[in-house]
């Protein structure tokens, strides 16, 4: 099969650095404070239900909203609730956050297992509601960045007929790994998790849509689905950013997501390979969504790899169990580089939604000066979404909004792709991703 892709868009370079360190668990110390954001996901943001002094378990539910779209928080570690705080989070959002105490002990909250007996007695004998259900309750999210809630995703309108369910494994995302070795240490699982999801439709099919720079992810893949009529893998030509729905919707089936429209109006739905493992998780052992492989890359890091780390537990903490860093880093990132977000410093938690950690160096973090436009078309032509990036640019900073959406900015998926490849060095998507959160924060109000 010929590998497919998207329109536009770039190559930047892969550094998978990472790409054969087996993923490694690591934990925090005892007596040390865990971070537990009340919002971790798109939505309405969790209240805390324990108490300043509460002993709590592993796995227990400690906050959560009534809300439809929301997912509620767990805590991944026993111990006692310290006090409720406000933290930045890798988004770069400050929230209210729970302060709990690792007693290093782990105990296991009995609420949280009362699932646990459906790989025994056969989960795919489940309802539809009751799979969406445990979906919610152990509170799963896109844990590829967008952090929207599992169920919701899950169960869209009645009047959208869903055909394919996706599984975003293209990881296009320079240095990020994780979804290479989820696939690889873990592909039975993925696999499992992609089936209870087709479970829930009628007549839909599982495509898994890997990108070629990871051949042996595809071959396990392609391998443990060999029997398997409903589900096929899909070769992608590795390109930035296929990762993005509505590029990954189209390579994957040749369909295109209308303007302004999600993918159930193209008849996809997508799913990162993390969430559909974590799905599977939930669904057959009754595991809530409490920690997370993250990449941990940069020149500035001693032992760079994949490590499995709890939710709740700090980027500081990860970077000194993963060894410590050679240097302090000029530039820290949560996130790839192209899509990730700067951080000020490591006192940040994991949070559902953290993928990666990078810690670069100077010469790492340079940034050529910005110059002018010399017209060269070079953002036009990569735009993934067909956009005119130097005129979004210009109207942009001139505050001119209406241009602005005249123009389509708001289509913009903040890819970074034409900052990328512009000669002049000029900051394309900083200043597009400002006016269109602005205004899109201004519509919401
Ligand atoms: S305008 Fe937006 S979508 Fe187009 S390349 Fe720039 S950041 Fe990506
Ligand atoms: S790529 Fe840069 S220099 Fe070329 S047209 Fe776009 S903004 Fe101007």
């Amino acid at each position: 099969m010929t590998a497919a892709t998207f329109k536009r868009g770039i190559h930047p370079p892969e550094s998978k650095n990472t790409g054969g360190s087996a993923i490694e668990m690591i934990y925090p110390d005892k007596g040390e404070e865990m971070i537990f954001p009340v919002q971790q996901h798109l939505g309405a943001p969790c209240k805390a239900i324990v108490q300043v002094g509460d002993r709590v378990l592993m796995g227990q539910k400690i906050a959560d909203s009534d809300a439809y779209v929301c997912a509620p928080i767990h805590s991944s570690v026993s111990g006692t609730v310290k006090g409720m705080t406000e933290t930045v989070i890798p988004t770069g959002a400050t929230v209210s956050a729970i302060v709990i105490e690792n007693d290093g002990l782990y105990e296991e909250s009995p609420d949280i297992y009362k699932w646990k007996n459906n790989e025994r007695d056969g989960y795919d004998k489940l309802s539809r509601d009751t799979v969406l259900k445990i979906i919610r309750e152990a509170g799963i999210v896109g844990m590829g960045g967008a952090g929207f809630p599992a169920h919701v995703k899950l169960n869209p309108p009645k009047d959208k007929k869903i055909d394919y369910i996706i599984v975003n494994a293209s990881e296009c995302e320079p240095y990020l790994c994780t979804d290479n070795r989820v696939m690889l240490e873990e592909g039975e699982r993925l696999v499992s998790g992609l089936r209870i999801i087709l479970r829930l439709f009628d007549g839909v099919k599982g495509l898994i849509g890997i990108e070629t720079n990871k051949p042996e992810a595809m071959e396990r893949i392609t391998k443990i689905t060999a029997n398997d009529a409903n589900i096929t893998v899909i070769p992608l030509k590795p390109k930035y950013p296929q990762g993005s729905e509505k590029q990954l919707i189209m390579a994957c089936t040749g369909r295109q997501v209308p303007s302004g429209g999600l993918p159930a109006d193209a008849g996809c739905i997508v799913n990162n390979v993390d969430t559909v493992v974590a799905i599977d998780r939930a669904v057959r052992r009754g595991r809530p969504l409490m920690r997370r492989v993250v990449t941990l890359d940069g020149g500035a890091v001693r032992r760079p790899g994949n490590y499995k780390v709890l939710t709740g537990m700090s980027y500081d903490s990860l970077v000194k169990a993963a060894g410590g860093l050679k240097e302090p880093p000029a530039k820290i990132i949560s996130g790839g580089p192209m899509m990730g977000v700067a951080m000020f410093n490591l006192n940040i938690p994991v949070i559902k939604t953290s993928s990666a950690l990078l810690c670069l160096t100077g010469k790492e973090a340079e940034l050529p000066p910005e110059r002018n436009c010399i017209r060269c078309g070079k953002c036009v032509s990569h735009c993934p979404v067909g956009l005119l990036p130097l005129e979004l640019n210009m109207s942009a900073l001139a505050n001119n909004d209406d241009l602005f959406v005249k123009n389509n900015g708001l289509e913009c998926i903040e890819c970074g792709s034409c900052s990328y490849v512009c000669p002049a060095k000029r900051h394309l998507a900083q200043s597009i991703r400002s006016a269109r959160r602005r205004l899109l924060a201004a519509r919401k109000k």
